[in-house]
């Protein structure tokens, strides 16, 4: 392109590369936290039933209507609290942000977390920090309140369970957190379904708390849904940041449908859960790795060290594409992450992982 025009993008956006997603055609594909599994047949002619009779020749109902009640009563949203759906939860990242960019003005979230946080401050030209955490992955109390003291940030993000290490931070620390900020803390329960704790009952104990979910990792990821929860003075003004038909309306009546049959989801959660133990004590019968303990629908695992690529191609060779999260010198040095497949999927990821390491 002719430099003159690529100078008008801003720098802070040449900067930053696109956020990458390997193909995984012909791959059994552990690499992204979808649930492994589809409908059962006589859900998915249901379903197909109500797409008939869905019309796409009118706009959304901007506000997904039909979804307000079920989703309240199924996540357990406190009724005094206002709730807002994006387009998956990272549109609901970016409308916060656009929503308080100005100047000066920060986001913060732990190192290493969720990547959109940071790659979404730069789209809005908000400054970013990184609150270091320990060699456990849990938060650095002091150093944590200390830097929330001396830079103010407008967005705390706290993924709980954190992506991609997989453990909950401690509620304590996190009261101190939302306690000490004069800028809003959001807990981004993406997880949910693999983890028994939230903080979702607590709305309305503190003004700057907010609660954010989405339906991807429960097994909607093609579908992009995710809800933000809280104060309505803030979420009221949130939406008015938010593009009014974000939400297209095969989502929503296919949404309000799977609210229906929330069944089928706790019994494909239940096995993943289950799953995760299978797969975290096989890694951890390998003396020369260290599986992390998780609460979420993977496990982040430290190889030898320097041998974290080798394993990763290894594996592609061998029909399995897991994350490689390898940063030499980095907290994520030698690490990889693989989600929770199905029984099937979970034994060759592990058959293949064998072989890979053997190959040393
Ligand atoms: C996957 C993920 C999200 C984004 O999910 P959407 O598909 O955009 O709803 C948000 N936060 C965390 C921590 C995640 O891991």
């Amino acid at each position: 392109m002719n430099q003159n025009l690529k100078h008008l993008i801003r720098p802070s956006i040449q900067a930053i590369s696109h956020y990458q997603v390997v193909n995984a055609e012909g791959l059994i594909k552990l690499d992204a936290m979808e649930n492994p599994y589809t409908w059962p047949d006589e859900i998915r002619q249901q379903w197909l039933q109500l797409l008939v009779t869905t019309d796409v020749n009118r706009y959304p109902d901007p506000i997904a209507r039909i979804l307000h009640q079920p989703i309240r009563e199924s996540m357990g949203i406190p009724d005094d609290m206002a709730i807002m759906f994006g387009n998956g939860s990272d549109e609901l990242i970016q409308i916060m942000a656009h929503a308080v960019a100005e100047s000066g003005r920060t986001i913060m979230a732990p190192d290493p977390s969720f990547v959109m946080y940071k790659m979404i401050a730069s789209f809005a030209g908000m400054s970013y920090l990184s609150i270091p955490l320990n060699e456990d992955f849990s938060l650095k109390r002091e150093e944590t309140l200390n830097m929330i003291r001396k830079h103010h940030p407008a967005l705390i993000f706290l993924a709980y369970p954190n992506n991609p290490t997989g453990n909950l931070f401690d509620d304590a620390i996190i009261e101190e957190i939302i306690r000490t900020s004069k800028g809003l803390v959001i807990l981004d329960e993406a997880y949910h379904a693999f983890t028994g704790k939230s903080w979702m009952s607590r709305l309305g104990e503190f003004d700057n708390l907010l609660v954010m979910r989405t339906f991807s990792k429960l097994g909607l990821a093609g579908l992009r849904l995710g809800f933000l929860a809280g104060p309505k003075e803030l979420v009221n003004e949130f939406d008015k940041v938010r593009l009014p038909y974000n939400i297209n309306v095969l989502t929503q009546v296919s949404v309000k449908f799977t609210l229906e049959h929330m069944d089928v989801f706790e019994q494909q959660t239940t096995t993943i859960r289950q799953q995760r133990e299978v797969v975290f004590n096989a890694l951890l019968a390998h003396d020369e790795l260290t599986p992390y303990p998780s609460e979420a629908n993977f496990i982040l695992f430290r190889a030898p060290q320097g041998r974290a690529d080798d394993i990763f191609y290894g594996l592609q060779a061998n029909g399995v594409l897991i994350k490689n999260l390898n940063k030499p010198f980095g907290p994520l040095a030698d690490c990889l992450r693989v989600t929770i497949g199905t029984p099937q999927e979970n034994e060759k990821f592990l058959h293949a992982l064998g072989r890979a390491l053997d190959h040393h």
